[in-house]
């Protein structure tokens, strides 16, 4: 590790002027004098104005937005910052930034950006409107509402319709996507919100944007294709960085969605008279359906084997010239914007196929899954350090990557690794600022059916019944599996008192705010809600973990890891698969207590925490609550707290 510059204007003491005890931000109602804010922000300052790479793990409430925002705005240079979260991202844009620059008084513009398809394509809103098409009747009132606002928005941004919910299918009809943008033969192409966002981008100083757009413009700018939304940048923080592999991995690999031919079909079809539809959509939809018929037992994800893949190369020739034949049907029938944007997308669905089911490739893994009703063929790098270095790391004077949960037994070595980062970098680790020790119990059974047994869930439900009870419910359970998660669900449902949901009841939002207003309630959940939700208070007050959230080493990504490693002579197991699922189970622990007041237990189900020497490593990087083994001294816990 290099050691810290410190002769620059953003040290230790220009940051304790504004955030000390003397400072603007101490005149505020909510003001608390965090001495590890303070440092954290002069090393953040001194990376930013000078150059280099930071990893920081500060912990949750050591107020490390602030920390990183201070000396960013203070740079007066461009600086993006990406977030994991839109909910991060709109604390940052519509709280935390103004705050900051109110207390630097110091003038500065920002920006929020978010994906795409976050935003209202006028063009395809007003064929929309002169020609509405519902595939959801039920959806009509709501287009009511998107209408009228339609009129007055000045960011075409969905999240302005507070009362709309997060799905909604005439969206996809009316939102801006890449594929079917029309550039500068679009009408509406002077007020567009993409590109009135693309030029208020180029005049900001703080730009907010979440990974999935970052590493979006990096793949787009790798392929030199135009249409990335971000400025040109060179200083960058990437907070919640824990899971920037997962979102690189996403876009810098290719995807074709069943859904997504679907869509291009059904936008063909709109153009075409009502009579003829019904008999050239089902010409098309056999192909299409015939196509799919070459990947027999689609499960949630799994790897595509040489047998399919050898029927989908003729299935695919067939699809795409029956789908290509009748796009060239509509020449001149319909506008001709209309007739090229379906070109362009017909023929990105065309390349991303061909390399998904063609190209014979060692780098990339070839997979397929099965999401609810949808169907997702899918290319995915192996190694995503390469192309992070290449395409981001590299090109940046500063880079700070921060999160809650970086490291694993004090080191920063599985991170930097996994994004790339093999330069020096300078790291630092800040504890959280709560006491763990007197505010949460650690609830792990030294004796307990081995998780992978088939004993294990009817003991874990039984376990699980006690602690809930224990605690009056006020409970998140987390799983590693849906089938564990269905599992526990259904017998608790039926046995309890305490109202319960399940992950999928309704969307994430809305399902979070009927936790906390009932207030004693159940939620069973899997993976999305291990990091990133926040309930303060007493609605939570145990969280528990059904068991070491390693990843399965059948799943196609992982398993493709893991033989690289092994192929370098490395050890898949403790560079790999351990230090991540350390750093999954740190964010579920996480998840209860998140102010100074919350008091609770975590109970995670899984002996091999103390069984096994890599559990015994794994306890050391976790937060420090004391650790019982004793289900009596949950339940004295709970009663105390009463
Ligand atoms: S330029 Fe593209 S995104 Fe903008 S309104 Fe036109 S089609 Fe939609």
């Amino acid at each position: 590790m290099k050691e810290v510059n410190s002769n620059f204007f953003l040290t230790e003491e220009f940051i304790e002027k504004v955030l000390g005890k003397n400072g603007p931000l101490s005149k505020m109602p909510f003001y608390e004098y965090r001495k590890e804010q303070i440092r954290l922000a002069s090393l953040f300052g001194e990376i930013l104005e000078g150059k280099g790479i930071m990893l920081a793990e500060a912990g949750t409430g050591t107020g490390k937005s602030l920390a990183y925002l201070i000396p960013a705005i203070a740079l007066k240079q461009r600086v993006v910052i990406a977030t994991r979260t839109k909910a991060l991202q709109d604390q940052l844009a519509d709280k935390d930034v103004p705050l900051a620059i109110e207390i630097l008084n110091q003038k500065a513009t920002y920006l929020k950006i978010k994906g795409k398809a976050n935003y209202l394509c006028l063009f395809y809103y007003d064929r929309f409107r002169r020609n509405p098409l519902f595939k959801d009747p039920s959806e009509t009132d709501l287009y009511s509402i998107v209408e009228k606002w339609a009129t007055t928005t000045k960011t075409g941004e969905k999240s302005e319709l507070k009362e709309l919910p997060e799905e909604i299918d005439f969206w996809n009809q009316i939102n801006i996507r890449q594929e079917r943008c029309l550039l500068s033969k679009c009408p509406f192409f002077e007020d567009c919100f993409l590109f009135r966002l693309k030029r208020n981008a180029e005049k900001a100083d703080i730009i907010i944007t979440n990974h999935h757009i970052l590493f979006a413009d990096c793949s787009l700018k790798a392929k030199n294709v135009s249409a990335s939304v971000l400025p040109s940048f060179n200083n960058l923080i990437i907070d919640e960085a824990h899971d920037a592999e997962d979102s690189a991995t996403t876009f810098f690999g290719v995807s074709v969605s069943k859904r997504m031919i679907e869509e291009w079909i059904y936008d063909c079809l709109r153009e075409i008279q009502p009579e003829k539809r019904h008999k050239r959509k089902s010409a098309i939809t056999e192909e299409v359906e015939r196509f799919f018929t070459s990947f027999a037992d689609i499960p949630e994800r799994r790897k595509l084997n040489i047998e399919e893949i050898s029927l989908a190369k003729n299935n695919l020739n067939s699809m795409i010239s029956s789908l290509s034949n009748f796009h060239a049907s509509l020449e001149k029938k319909i506008p001709e914007d209309i007739f090229i944007g379906l070109n362009e997308r017909l023929k990105n669905i065309s390349e991303s196929l061909s390399f998904i089911i063609e190209e014979e490739t060692r780098d990339y893994v070839k997979s397929i899954e099965k999401r609810n009703s949808n169907v997702v063929l899918s290319a995915s790098p192996i190694n995503v350090g390469n192309l992070i270095r290449e395409t981001l790391v590299s090109k940046m004077k500063s880079l700070i990557l921060t999160s809650a949960t970086l490291s694993v037994n004090d080191s920063f070595d599985y991170i930097s690794k996994r994004l790339g980062i093999n330069a020096d970098f300078h790291s630092i680790r800040i504890e959280s600022p709560f006491d763990f020790r007197s505010q949460g119990l650690f609830f792990i059974p030294d004796s307990f059916p081995d998780p992978n047994s088939e004993e294990f869930l009817p003991n874990a439900i039984a376990t699980i019944k006690n602690l809930i009870d224990f605690s009056n419910g006020r409970a998140f359970v987390l799983c590693t599996s849906i089938k564990n998660m269905k599992a526990i669900y259904e017998i608790l449902k039926n046995d309890t008192r305490f109202p319960i949901f399940i992950q999928g009841d309704m969307p994430k939002g809305a399902l979070l705010k009927e936790f906390r207003e009932k207030g004693n309630a159940i939620l069973v959940a899997t993976s999305s809600f291990w990091q990133g939700i926040d309930v303060q208070g007493e609605a939570l007050s145990l969280v528990v973990l059904d068991k070491i959230p390693f990843a399965s080493p059948s799943e196609p990504l992982v398993e493709a890891r893991i033989q690289e490693l092994k192929e370098k002579g490395e050890d898949p197991f403790n560079l790999y698969q351990l230090p991540m699922a350390a750093m999954i189970l740190k964010q579920g622990m996480g998840r209860l207590i998140r102010s100074k007041t919350d008091k609770g237990v975590v109970a995670c189900l899984d002996s091999r925490l103390i069984t096994k020497g890599y559990g015994k490593r794994m306890l050391k990087s976790l937060p420090p609550f004391p650790v019982t083994h004793s289900l009596d001294l949950v339940k004295s816990f709970f009663s105390r707290l009463k």
